[in-house]
């Protein structure tokens, strides 16, 4: 299952915690980004991020694109 995840760019902070509660290190972030990516195909969608972030700016949704 493939699942997509979204950062709303107007809330996100950059603080980080994102990327410490991922157990599977599918977010990535650096210092040139300022602001974190999730890695394609690497979320298996336990939605931690999201529950975690306190800015929630995080949205976690299974990916409707099944007609490939
Ligand atoms: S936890 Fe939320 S505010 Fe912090 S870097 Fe991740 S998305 Fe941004
Ligand atoms: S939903 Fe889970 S696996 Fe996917 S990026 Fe968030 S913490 Fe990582």
């Amino acid at each position: 299952m493939e699942w997509k995840w979204t950062r709303k760019d107007n809330a996100c902070t950059g603080c980080g915690i994102c990327l410490d509660v991922c157990q599977e290190e599918a977010i990535l972030m650096t210092r040139e980004m300022g602001l974190p990516e999730a890695l394609p195909g690497a979320c298996t969608g336990c939605r931690e991020c999201e529950r975690e972030c306190p800015f929630e700016a995080i949205t976690v949704t299974i990916c409707q694109n099944d007609k490939l």
